[in-house]
């Protein structure tokens, strides 16, 4: 099964939410946690440990410019505008670059080679018995964000629970990490500006087809218009978690609830199983 923890916007408590729900499971099954943040992963922060790390590679065109009579057919050709070619210059923009291939095919003269270029990596851990944490990280001044993510979940495809912490937002790279997934917990806080990213967000999976809930954070009681929201939408309310002082300190100071205060682990726990029962298992 595969679960990826969501939100709209940042900073709404994504994270600790899939963090404390794949340390308490981990004590009892095997879990893998996806770190799909891949701009800014920071799941690890709850869990430090030794890390192996694998570079994520893309195709990129090499040119033999001994070769190249600037006849511009693989600047007309790629569609995302890493080559332009002058009257006696050829340039290329790497950060631009799909790798798919599409030049190379088109080149005339043979003077194009597919080579790699590594665009991130992906770090892979064993903080705890029963838990691999898998972190996708895009380099600086990269944009290929989905294609780390990719990498990231196929490693970890073929195991029986996997958790993902999704980037936040809507675009690409939110799609990449949820399509396909059994479930998705969206976590909100209660503010307009929560509702109203909970609102885009909630949009995507229903586009896609992935059974959601939410988790309502740092609630006050004053939660109205999100479960006025939830259920317009057939959205079930799964947990909240109280705005807190205590939590804010054990989070704040990276620490998991669930190891901290033993009442979370029950709730974190409930909150598992309502996230199995939107997948039918
Ligand atoms: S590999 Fe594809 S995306 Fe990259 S430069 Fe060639 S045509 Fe453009
Ligand atoms: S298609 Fe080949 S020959 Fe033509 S400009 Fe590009 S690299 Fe040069």
């Amino acid at each position: 099964m595969r679960l990826v923890v969501a939100s709209g916007k940042g900073g709404t408590g994504k994270t600790l939410v899939a963090a404390n729900l794949a340390a308490v499971l981990s004590s009892e099954m095997e879990v893998v946690l996806v770190d799909c943040d891949v701009e800014e992963p920071n799941a690890h922060l709850f869990f430090p440990s030794e890390e192996k790390v694998l570079p994520v590679l893309i195709d990129v065109p090499a040119f033999e410019s001994s070769r190249c009579n600037h006849c511009g057919n693989c600047s007309d050709s790629c569609q995302y505008g890493a080559i332009v070619v002058l009257r006696e210059q050829l340039l290329f923009f790497p950060a631009m670059c799909h790798g798919c291939g599409g030049c190379e095919l088109v080149c005339p003269q043979g003077a194009i080679s597919m080579a790699k270029r590594p665009i991130g990596h992906i770090a892979f851990s064993t903080p705890r018995q029963g838990l691999v944490l898998i972190t996708g990280v895009l380099h600086e001044r990269e944009v290929m964000s989905p294609r780390v993510i990719r990498e990231a979940l196929n490693y970890a495809s073929g195991h029986a629970l996997v958790i993902c912490d999704a980037p936040p937002g809507t675009a690409c790279p939110v799609v990449e990490t949820l399509e396909g997934a059994d479930a998705c917990i969206f976590v909100t806080e209660p503010t307009r500006f929560g509702l109203h990213d909970l609102t885009l967000a909630a949009g995507v999976a229903e586009l896609l087809g992935v059974p959601s809930g939410v988790v309502i954070n740092r609630s006050m009681g004053d939660d109205d218009s999100i479960r006025d929201f939830c259920r317009a939408r057939k959205l079930p309310v799964l947990t909240t978690i109280p705005f807190d002082r205590d939590i804010a300190e054990t989070v704040n100071s990276g620490q998991l609830l669930t190891d901290r205060m033993p009442i979370m682990r029950g709730q974190f726990r409930e909150l598992f199983s309502r996230a199995c029962v939107l997948t039918g298992v």
